[in-house]
C-alpha cells in the first residue's frame, strides 16, 4: 500500500474581497487554474479562520497556527523567526529584533522606512554585529533588502519592551521602553537604544545618505516550541523563500530545503519550488510550501497582478496533478489570512482550503475560491485543526478514550 505525503501549499495573503475590475470576483475567483479547480473537484473544501474568529492574523501568528503551535500558547514576537530565517542558530533565552535601515532627515524625521529599497544590508549589518553592550553580545544578519535580524545574547533579557520603530514617516526614532519594573526590560530596553544610537553613528560611514538609522521592533524571546516532527512522527521539509517562514519552520523542527530562484517575493521561482517536492517525494512525509506574491501585490493595492500570480502557481503545480491521480500525494491548498487589495490590509475574513487525496469526502464544490468553499464540506474550520486533519488521513492521529 502507498502511504501518500502530504503537500501543503500556503499561499500567503490568498483570501481577497470582492473587486470591482474582475466583476466583482475576487482574484482568486478570476483566476484562470485549471490545477487548483481540478484539486478542488477531487477534494473537500472549506473555510478557514486560520487563529480565531474576529482575529485579524499576522503572518506569523497564523503560520503558527495552521502548523499546529498555538500562537496564544507558544508567540512571544516575530524577532526570533526573522532571527531563525536568516541563519542564526538561536540559543532559549535570546532576544531577537527585526530592524529596517532607514533615512531620517537633519531634523531627525524618519523619511524613508527602507532606505530608498536598498538591495541588500550586508555591510551594515557588519557593522553592529560583534558588539558587546552591557556585557551582552550582540549578532546581526542581513535578510531580503533593507531588512536585518539582530539577537541580543546573554542573562537576564527580556522581550517585554517597546519599539524603537514608530512605525510610520515624518515622526522621530523613539526610545525603547520597559513594559514593566524588572531590571531585566529596563537593561533590554537600554541595550536597544544604545544600538540605535550606534547605528546613526556607524551607518553614515558606509557613504550612503539615505540609509543612516536602524528602526528596531518585534522583540521576542525564544522560548521552547514543539517539535512538528516528533509531534506528528512526520519527516518534514520546508520550502519558502521568505526568512521569516523559513525561520518559523526551522524552529518547529522542520528541514530548509534551499530553492535556486526562491525569492520571497512576487518573482519567485515556482517551477523550482514545485521541483524541490517532487524530487524529494520519498525523502519526506509532509512538505509545507510557501509562496508569498499573493499577499505582497496585495499589500501593494494590485489585484490584477495577485490574479496573475495564482495563475503562476497553478501552471506550476502541474506536476502535482498526476501525482495525486496516483494517490501519492494529499495536497491542501490554503492561505495564511486574507489580505484585502482594495485595503491593502489584512482582515479577518476566512481564507478558502482544499484538501484532495486518499481518504478524502469528496463534496460538490468544484472550482477553488473563497465562495465556491462556502458549500465545502469542511464548513468553517480553525486554523490549529488543520494539522489534526490532515494527519488523521494518514491514520497517525491518537485517539481520545477508549
Ligand atoms: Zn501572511
Amino acid at each position: 500500500m502507498i502511504v501518500p505525503k502530504i503537500v501543503f501549499i500556503v499561499f500567503d495573503g490568498l483570501g481577497d474581497r470582492p473587486i470591482k475590475e474582475l466583476n466583482n470576483l475576487t482574484p482568486l475567483e478570476a483566476a484562470i487554474k485549471p490545477n487548483l479547480d481540478a484539486f478542488s473537484k477531487m477534494g473537500i473544501n472549506g473555510l478557514l479562520h486560520t487563529v480565531k474568529r474576529g482575529i485579524r492574523p499576522g503572518s506569523d501568528t497564523a503560520h503558527l497556527s495552521i502548523l499546529g503551535a498555538d500562537p496564544e500558547v507558544y508567540y512571544r514576537g516575530r524577532g526570533p523567526f526573522e532571527a531563525a530565517g536568516v541563519g542564526i542558530d538561536l540559543e532559549l533565552g535570546d532576544v531577537a529584533l527585526r530592524g529596517n535601515v532607514a533615512t531620517l532627515d537633519k531634523n531627525g524625521l524618519i523619511t524613508d522606512r527602507r532606505a530608498g529599497r536598498i538591495a541588500d544590508a550586508s555591510e551594515f549589518a557588519k557593522l553592529i554585529d560583534g558588539l558587546t553592550i552591557e556585557g551582552v553580545k550582540i549578532i546581526a544578519r542581513a535578510g531580503v533588502g533593507h531588512r536585518m535580524a539582530i539577537v541580543l545574547r546573554g542573562v537576564n533579557l527580556s522581550d517585554e519592551v517597546t519599539d524603537a520603530d514608530p512605525h510610520m514617516t515624518n515622526e522621530k526614532i523613539l526610545l525603547s521602553k520597559p513594559k514593566n519594573d524588572s531590571a531585566e526590560a529596563k537593561l533590554t530596553a537600554s541595550i536597544i537604544n544604545i544600538i540605535s544610537q550606534k547605528a546613526q553613528e556607524l551607518f553614515p560611514t558606509l557613504g550612503n545618505p539615505s540609509a543612516n538609522c536602524l528602526l528596531l521592533r518585534g522583540a521576542g524571546k525564544l522560548t521552547e516550541f514543539p517539535n512538528f516532527e516528533k509531534t506528528y512522527g512526520l519527516a518534514s521539509c520546508c520550502i519558502a523563500g521568505g526568512a521569516l517562514y523559513k525561520g518559523i519552520a526551522k524552529i518547529l523542527g522542520f528541514t530548509i530545503l534551499n530553492v535556486e530562484g526562491a525569492t520571497g517575493k512576487g518573482d519567485t521561482n515556482i517551477d523550482n519550488k514545485i521541483k524541490a517536492v517532487t524530487e524529494n517525494l520519498d525523502k519526506y512525509d509532509f512538505f509545507f510550501v510557501h509562496l508569498k506574491g499573493t499577499d505582497s501585490f496585495s499589500e501593494d493595492g494590485k489585484p490584477l497582478l495577485k490574479k496573475e500570480y495564482i495563475e503562476r502557481a497553478d501552471k506550476a503545480f502541474s506536476p502535482l496533478l498526476p501525482l495525486l491521480k496516483e494517490g501519492r500525494i494529499i495536497i491542501s491548498v490554503t492561505g495564511d489570512h486574507t489580505t484585502s487589495s482594495e485595503l491593502m490590509a489584512h482582515t479577518t475574513d476566512e481564507v478558502p482550503l482544499l484538501v484532495a487525496g486518499p481518504g478524502v469526502r469528496v463534496d460538490k464544490v468544484e472550482t477553488f475560491g473563497e465562495r465556491p468553499a462556502q458549500s465545502g464540506g469542511l464548513g468553517h474550520m480553525e486554523g490549529r485543526h488543520l494539522i489534526k486533519y490532515l494527519v488523521d488521513l494518514l491514520g497517525k492521529s491518537p485517539l481520545y478514550g477508549n
